[in-house]
């Protein structure tokens, strides 16, 4: 112990206060656990400050916006005006709340709160650094731990977020004022939820994108639906290239990019090179996880080549009293799956029978239209040797969708013919992020198509598409043609 430290002890640990460390730290208190968190930072982590709920108020706001300036067909005649000043000013107002909310809860629940950086000191202790000069510092000793760090947004050779028109997701969910330009790098569900926001805040957004199309790891035809309406709001895409770095010009930046594709560069007049110009930069190129700052090294445990900690299904690291969750402990790096890890971190620790199953972990993306996905997509379940069974339902097809003016998009689920078991769903429209909620339950229930057709479902809502594509897998859909 260094000396001046003041020791304590506790029987859980929670490193992070983010949706992985505050909600392993509550569900242990109410485990009647004796439990400790500590946060360098702000309660709720990147989730609540800096990522799903900023973005999500952001997108709503530009929303607002944009469908009240765009509702001329509807009979609305109205020129809205942005002060982005004042829309950041409501948004922290939400992330006030929710962050602290998040502290009453966890000390509701008994949980101890300390303020600073920790990092291991050995197999069975944290030193903890108070922030500030002179704060001091202290060593908490624990029988369990859970790690729950978090990531930080990748950088980019040539792109440091210390440089004013560079700017990480944090930043862009912070500017006062709104940039007339803006290049976006990387188009996957970060850089396509903050291009939409901008574009509809009236931003003229370029992205340029490494591979050959929007949202990597989703099917083509919801990526054509999502590329296509960005397209229509002015977005404008420039598939397989890489952005090398920028350079100041007269009235803004220059953003210097190659091709990835080494024929066409030796074929290109003068290489491969394009340049964009704008006022500002946003790198979206995807989250590394924040395991190099803790000393792991003395607490025995060895991340993995790309830095995250390996755990098993009840989230133990290689040493047994020690656990990981939410993006320290890999994919998806989705606040609601650290969420669950850490309920379950918690449980194992009181000697609950708990395990992880991740197969219905569902993914949103908030862009315009929304995606939501859950378990398997038709070919995955054929390479899992399933014979797979697709229903699906067209919103144009759909009353409530109709109504709301959003007629693009699909539901779509995937079952086993055999059995009729729902093993998965592919949502792309309005609402997307809610219905996905329906398939999920329905695969965590194991439920059939026919279960879910035979509901009585509200009439007229979106989520009537759900049961329609269960009865379109099945032969009878009432308001589209079958196949
Ligand atoms: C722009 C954006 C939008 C997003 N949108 C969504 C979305 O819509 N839905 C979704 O599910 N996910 C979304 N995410 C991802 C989501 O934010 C993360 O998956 C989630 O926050 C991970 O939770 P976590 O608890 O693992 O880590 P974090 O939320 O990153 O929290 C980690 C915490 O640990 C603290 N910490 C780190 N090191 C130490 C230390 N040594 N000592 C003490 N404290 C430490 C940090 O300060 C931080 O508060 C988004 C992310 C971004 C950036």
């Amino acid at each position: 112990m260094v000396v001046g430290d003041i020791a304590t002890g506790t029987d859980v640990l929670v490193i992070g206060a983010g949706p992985g460390g505050y909600v392993a730290a509550i569900r242990a208190g109410q485990l009647d656990l004796d439990v400790t968190l500590v946060e360098k930072d702000a309660y709720g982590g990147s989730c609540l400050n800096h990522g799903c709920i900023p973005s999500k108020a952001m997108i709503t706001a530009a929303d607002v916006a944009h469908e009240a300036g765009n509702a001329e067909e509807m009979g609305v005649h109205a020129d809205p005006a942005v002060d982005l000043a004042k829309m950041v000013e409501w948004k922290d107002g939400v992330v006030d709340q929710l962050t602290s909310g998040v502290e009453k809860l966890n000390k509701a629940n008994g949980v101890n709160l300390i303020e600073g950086r920790a990092e291991f000191a050995d197999e069975n202790s944290v030193r903890v650094a108070h922030g500030g000069e002179g704060q001091g510092s202290e060593t908490v000793e624990f029988e369990h731990a859970i790690i729950a760090t978090g990531s930080r947004p990748i950088e980019i050779p040539g792109f440091s977020y210390e440089d004013e028109p560079v700017l990480s997701s944090r930043d862009a969910l912070a500017l006062d004022s709104l940039p007339d330009s803006m290049v976006v790098v990387g188009a996957g569900y970060i850089g396509m939820e903050l291009s939409t926001v901008f574009a509809k805040l009236g931003t003229d957004v370029t992205v340029v994108e490494m591979l050959d199309d929007v949202l990597p790891g989703y099917e083509d035809d919801v990526k054509r639906i999502v590329r296509d309406r960005a397209e229509s709001l002015g977005i404008d895409f420039h598939f397989g290239r890489t952005a090398s770095g920028w350079e100041e010009v007269d009235d803004g930046i220059r953003v210097s990019t190659e091709t990835v594709d080494e024929e066409a560069a030796a074929e290109a007049d003068g290489g491969a090179a394009e340049t964009f110009d704008a006022d500002k930069v946003l790198v979206a190129v995807g989250r590394q996880p924040v395991t190099d700052t803790l000393n792991l090294e003395a607490a025995g445990i060895e991340p993995n080549d790309d830095g995250f900690i390996e755990t098993d299904d009840r989230a133990r690291t290689e040493q047994d009293h020690i656990f990981a969750v939410g993006d320290v402990a890999g994919e998806p790096m989705l606040a609601h799956k650290g969420s669950k890890e850490g309920e379950v971190a918690a449980e194992v620790i009181a000697g609950e029978p708990a395990a992880l199953d991740y197969q219905a972990v569902p993914a949103a993306v908030f862009t315009d239209p929304e995606v939501g996905t859950v378990g398997l997509t038709e070919a995955e379940a054929e390479d899992a040797g399933f014979t797979p069974v697709v229903g699906q339902f067209p919103f144009r097809a759909s009353g409530r969708a109709l109504t709301t003016g959003e007629d693009e998009g699909f539901v779509r689920v995937v079952a086993d013919e055999d059995s009729g078991f729902i093993l998965g769903a592919q949502v792309v429209g309005p609402e997307a992020s809610e219905l996905i909620a329906e398939f999920g339950l329905a695969i965590e229930m194991g439920a059939t198509l026919e279960d879910v057709a035979s509901t009585v479902h509200t009439h007229p809502t979106l989520a009537e598409g759900v049961m329609e594509a269960c009865a379109n897998a099945l032969g009878h859909a009432i308001h589209a043609l079958n196949r």
